[in-house]
């Protein structure tokens, strides 16, 4: 017997868009698959102007949003606007009036994730949100429900194919990092003003969300460091590949000693390593634990069709649920955990410097380190006429050692710049 659920949408732009056509156009694949009918009931709308790739038959489209919520017929509520708000309260409306809410607003749960959980196990209602990180790759899912039993060490995930395609070109291509991200912007792979991409920022709201899951602690945006790829250049990509290494932007959340630590920033990656491979937009997500070893997913991190097709499953999960007629809990519980601040994570550190070509320079940048409490691994050095290119690549210590370290080197006469710095991975456990 098929069972008919009433949608209401909150945006129908690149994801609702195409989401809206999808359910038009293969409604009858879905059901004979899922026994499901979805009838988009309303769909809230900035601007009831714009052309839309479905029919926008009369009253469907509102830019009323309250009334997407409060309308009678809409059992399931899908947010695909994006942004904090108005999406925000509006989703939490929609739980409070005990119905399911389906979003791929990353920014959105990274801000407020534990507040609408509560609203949905208040309610007994699903509240899911596969689409919010890596797109089409089924990933949050995984992570609060199949692996609910592993221990898990660490997950890394190249999340923002922005920044994959622009490292991929300067690495590929030898173009610089402007020309990459204008050629991004030209292939629609950016957004006209990219900086939420390019600072790491979007990535930070999604690695704050895979570590929440991974750990079983809420970890706020405002615990996890972050550190853009706008001071990368085709040099320094160079420079790792001789070594071995792929430069990458990641969303590292791991155990640490003290407890567990999320970060984002670019990072040398072993040829030999999964991730290093990962080319152009695609994003690919590894996850390291005792008993699992290791796993990596990667494919589309974005695109209307891929994303729609995540924000479907859940659709189709949560009307599961509700026709089961079940009182839902959370997938996953959220406990206080030990958040350790970057500063006191071990890292290795590549330092690019430029310096000047004097004999005695190469002993005061190793007790600059030393100092610090240091040490160095390998020290390579290309001399110019005047100045030199000294790439230093450290042994493990505290990130806040190194800090220390790199500032002293500022400290050098000689030292003329400090090209970048970036952390070293270590091996996979
Ligand atoms: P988009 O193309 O900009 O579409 C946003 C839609 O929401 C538009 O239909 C817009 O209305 C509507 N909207 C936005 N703000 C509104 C407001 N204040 N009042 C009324 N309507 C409003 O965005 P998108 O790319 O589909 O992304 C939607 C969400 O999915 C975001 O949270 C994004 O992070 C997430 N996501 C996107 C992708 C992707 O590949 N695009 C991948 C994964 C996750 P108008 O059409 O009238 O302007």
């Amino acid at each position: 017997m098929e069972r008919s659920i009433g949608i209401g949408l909150l945006g129908a732009g690149t994801v609702g868009g195409t989401l809206v056509a999808r359910l038009i156009g293969e409604s009858e694949a879905i059901a004979a698959k899922t026994g499901l009918t979805f009838d988009i009931r309303r769909v809230g709308v900035r601007s009831l102007d714009k052309e839309r790739p479905f029919p926008a038959t009369e009253g469907l489209l509102t830019t009323q949003l309250d009334e997407v919520i409060s309308d009678p017929s809409v059992d399931l509520v899908v947010e695909v606007m994006g942004g904090l708000d108005p999406a925000g309260d509006l989703i939490l409306a929609a739980l409070e009036a005990g119905k399911p809410v389906i979003s791929a607003n990353k920014e959105l749960i990274a801000a407020r994730g534990p507040e609408l959980i509560a609203a949905a196990e208040r309610s007994g209602v699903p509240f899911l949100f596969e689409a919010a990180v890596g797109g089409g790759i089924p990933i949050i899912r995984p992570l609060s429900e199949t692996l609910a039993g592993e221990k898990i060490d660490r997950v890394m995930g190249i999340v923002n194919g922005t920044t994959n395609f622009i490292l991929t070109q300067m690495s590929e291509e030898g173009t610089t990092y402007l020309a990459a991200l204008e050629e991004a912007k030209e292939l629609g792979y950016a957004e006209p003003d990219p900086t939420a991409d390019v600072s790491g920022a979007d990535a930070a709201a999604k690695a704050a969300i895979l570590g929440s899951l991974a750990f079983g602690t809420w970890i706020g945006i405002d615990d996890v460091y972050c550190e853009g790829i706008e001071g990368i250049t085709a040099v320094d990509i160079s420079f790792a590949a001789e070594f071995g290494y792929a430069v990458k932007l990641v969303g590292i959340c791991e155990r640490v000693e003290s407890g567990i630590n999320v970060r984002v920033h670019p990072a040398m990656i072993p040829f030999d390593h999964p991730l290093s491979g990962i080319r152009g937009a695609t994003n690919a997500i590894f996850i390291e634990g005792p008993m699992i070893e290791s796993l990596l997913f990667s494919g589309p991190g974005a695109g209307g069709g891929p994303t729609a097709t995540a924000v479907l499953g859940d659709m189709i999960d949560a009307a599961r649920e509700t026709l089961a007629g079940a009182q839902v809990a959370p997938r996953i519980r959220f406990s206080p955990g030990e958040i350790v601040g970057f500063e006191d994570v071990v890292t290795e550190w590549y330092v690019r410097l430029v310096v000047d070509d004097k004999p005695g320079v190469l002993a005061k940048i190793a007790s600059g380190f030393g100092d610090a409490g240091v040490s160095i691994k390998s020290v390579w050095q290309e001399g110019g006429e005047t100045e030199a290119a000294l790439i230093v690549v450290t042994h493990s210590a505290k990130e806040s050692a190194q800090r220390e370290a790199l500032s002293s080197l500022r400290t050098i006469d000689e030292v003329i710049d400090i090209g970048s710095v970036i952390r070293v991975l270590g091996e996979t456990r």
